[in-house]
């Protein structure tokens, strides 16, 4: 999944994985779990992450690496936020080589910045499960700070206040959108519109990946 911080990658990528059973693998999310357990790779990662900026590309193609090798893998998976640069790509492309598999498809959420600003300074996110995600404005809690689903306590995340979000965006256009055009080149790349409703976004996608996956079966 490839498209700019707040373009709803990890809500369409859950969704996938309900739809298709594909293992989704966000790195963010892991990041995030490894700083909640205050690992000595969480207390890295979270100073650059905090600072909206990129965890350096040997720990993070470490961990996806043996994440995709896992047999959970197997049948199929999501990279969510990963690659975020030129260097992950070609790590990417190296170990899925090295495993003999091949990427199906680099689905580009696109999003304008101003709606991602506003989109992101309203997002909150459960404690307990980071999958769980609402917007004050969009997508409301029934009560206010709780989530519906288990009732933990929601929270905004550290760097999904407006000056982090910016540089996080400055951040996706000098290093992650030139991977838009390698994907294209490559031809994977599949585009949607992140400014349609989350339901209507995820029956475009599922659509695209029901069709590649007939094509891969044929
Ligand atoms: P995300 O939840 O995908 O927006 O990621 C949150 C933060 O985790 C980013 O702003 C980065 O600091 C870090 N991060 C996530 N994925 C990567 C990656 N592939 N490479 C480097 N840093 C990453």
């Amino acid at each position: 999944m490839l498209g700019p911080p707040g373009a709803g990658k990890g809500t369409q990528a859950e969704r996938l994985h309900e739809d298709f059973g594909l293992l989704h693998i966000a790195t963010g999310d892991i990041l995030r779990a490894e700083v909640a357990a205050d690992t000595p790779l969480g207390t890295e990662a979270r100073r650059y992450m905090d600072a909206g900026e990129l965890v350096p590309d040997e720990v993070i193609v470490g961990m996806i690496t043996q994440r995709i090798s896992g047999g959970d893998a197997r049948d199929g998976f999501l990279l969510d936020g990963f690659p975020r640069n030129e260097r992950q790509a070609d790590a990417l492309a190296e170990a899925l080589e090295q495993l003999e598999r091949r990427l199906t498809a680099a689905l580009l959420i696109e999003m304008p910045d101003e709606a991602l600003v506003r989109r992101l300074t309203g997002r909150r996110m459960c404690v307990k499960n980071p999958t769980h995600i609402y917007h004050v404005e969009f997508d409301p809690p029934k009560h206010a700070d709780v989530c519906d689903q288990d009732g933990a306590r929601l929270v905004q995340r550290d760097d999904d206040r407006e000056e982090t979000i910016r540089h996080r965006l400055q951040v996706y256009h000098a290093q992650t959108e030139p991977l838009i055009d390698h994907y294209d080149h490559a031809g994977l790349l599949r585009r949607f519109d992140g400014n349609r409703n989350a339901n209507e976004v995820h029956a475009h996608i599922r659509a695209t990946v029901a069709t590649l996956r007939l094509e891969e079966e044929l």
